[in-house]
């Protein structure tokens, strides 16, 4: 850890207040695919779960370079926090605050998966959909460079529920408290390229049914 990280510089206030924002558009994910999209400084995201107990699987890149990009063990460490909450910055690894969460509807945001990957390694296809390759596929169709080692780009678990459930650290994987129509709003604190998959696994963790999510930009 550097000490970048560890100083903690204060992230600026809202510009802009709630009732001045203005949709510029309306992207939704598919079940069991990703999308992604270009924003500027101070825009906001807004990832919505339509039916609710589906994960989002959040990936930011800084605009200038796929080689930076948000990272959940500099936004842990940065916290002190093992989850993710309203009022906490998202960090990259190079120890620079990309995004800020605003509001949380579900308040249940996880920091240790990996993407999903289909079973894939080197030489062996994946098996079924999964976050890691829609994750590159959502840069190529919006002509960002992929980074060499995707299977090192983790994303932040929007509304996955897995605790930590005792002093010993395991983690017990749950169903999303997500009810239908939960959201969480982002704000960018610099350019930034987001991707967001509708996370593929049929387990408990999406409740055993992959759904579609909606997202939505605001200036
Ligand atoms: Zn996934």
């Amino acid at each position: 850890m550097t000490d970048k990280a560890q100083s903690r510089r204060p992230i600026p206030p809202a510009t802009i207040a709630s009732k001045d924002q203005k949709l510029i558009t309306t992207i939704p994910i598919p079940k069991q695919s990703g999308r992604g999209v270009i924003m500027e400084r101070g825009q906001r995201l807004k990832i919505i779960n339509p039916r609710g107990k589906q994960i989002g699987d959040l990936f930011a890149f800084a605009g200038h370079s796929p080689d930076e990009f948000i990272a959940p063990t500099y936004t842990m460490t940065w916290n002190r926090n093992v989850y993710l909450k309203t009022g906490m910055p998202m960090i990259s690894n190079d120890s620079n605050p990309l995004l800020f969460l605003e509001e949380d509807t579900s308040g249940r945001n996880d920091l240790f998966y990996p993407a999903c990957s289909g079973g894939q390694k080197p030489g062996r296809l994946a098996s079924i959909p999964n976050c890691r390759d829609n994750m590159t596929a959502a840069l190529r169709a919006i002509n960002f460079p992929v980074p060499p080692h995707p299977e090192i780009v983790h994303p932040h678990n929007i509304f996955q529920n897995s605790p930590v459930i005792d002093l010993d650290g395991r983690i017990e994987v749950r169903e999303p408290d997500a009810k239908p129509g939960d959201y969480v709003i982002l704000r960018a604190l610099e350019n930034v390229v987001f991707v967001v998959t509708a996370c593929s696994s049929p387990g408990i963790a999406n409740a055993r049914e992959p759904k579609e999510l909606l997202m939505e930009v605001y200036a």
